[in-house]
C-alpha cells in the first residue's frame, strides 16, 4: 500500500460514521423471517407429539395430562433450541411459529431456559408435579 493512499484512508476513517451501533440502547430491525423464540399455540394442538419427535435436539415435551379434554402442556427448552424450525413445519396443525423478534434469550439463570406454555391450571399441575420430583421447572408462559 502507497503512503498517500494509506493517510487518505485513515482521514476518511476520522470523519465516517461508525459502522457499530450502541447496543443494547440502539437495536436494528429484526430480519422478518429470523428465528427466535418458539411460541405455541393450543387451540389446534392434538398432543400428537410429532414436534417433540422430529426435534433434532430434544428441547420439546408435549406432556398430555388428558387427551379427550385437550389438557396439553408445552415444555420448551430454549438452550437445547437451535432454531432450526422443523418442528414448526413438522406440525400438522401450524400450532408452533418463531418469533423473529425475541432473540436475546441469554440468562444467567438456568431457570430463564425452560419455558411452559399452556393454560395456567393445566401448567401448574406439571409444576407442581415437577416440584415433587424435585425437577427443574420455571419460566411459565399461560395462555
Ligand atoms: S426449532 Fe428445531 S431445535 Fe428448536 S425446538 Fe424446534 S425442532 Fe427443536
Ligand atoms: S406437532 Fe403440533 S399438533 Fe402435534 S403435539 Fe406438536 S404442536 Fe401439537
Amino acid at each position: 500500500m502507497r503512503l498517500g493512499s494509506m493517510w487518505r484512508d485513515a482521514l476518511s476513517a476520522l470523519v465516517r460514521e461508525p459502522a457499530t451501533q450502541q447496543y443494547p440502547f440502539e437495536r436494528l430491525q429484526a430480519p422478518e423471517h429470523l428465528r427466535s423464540k418458539l411460541h405455541w399455540d393450543l387451540t389446534n394442538c392434538t398432543g400428537c407429539g410429532l414436534c417433540a419427535k422430529d426435534c433434532p435436539s430434544d428441547a420439546i415435551d408435549v406432556i398430555v395430562l388428558d387427551k379427550k379434554a385437550r389438557k396439553f402442556v408445552f415444555r420448551y427448552h430454549v438452550d437445547r433450541c437451535t432454531f432450526c424450525s422443523q418442528c414448526v413445519m413438522s406440525c400438522p396443525k401450524k400450532c408452533l411459529e418463531m418469533a423473529n423478534d425475541e432473540w436475546e434469550l441469554a440468562s444467567l439463570t438456568p431457570d430463564d431456559f425452560l419455558v411452559y406454555y399452556g393454560n395456567e391450571e393445566d401448567v401448574e399441575t406439571v409444576l407442581a408435579a415437577a416440584a415433587s420430583n424435585g425437577a427443574d421447572a420455571s419460566s411459565t408462559d399461560t395462555e
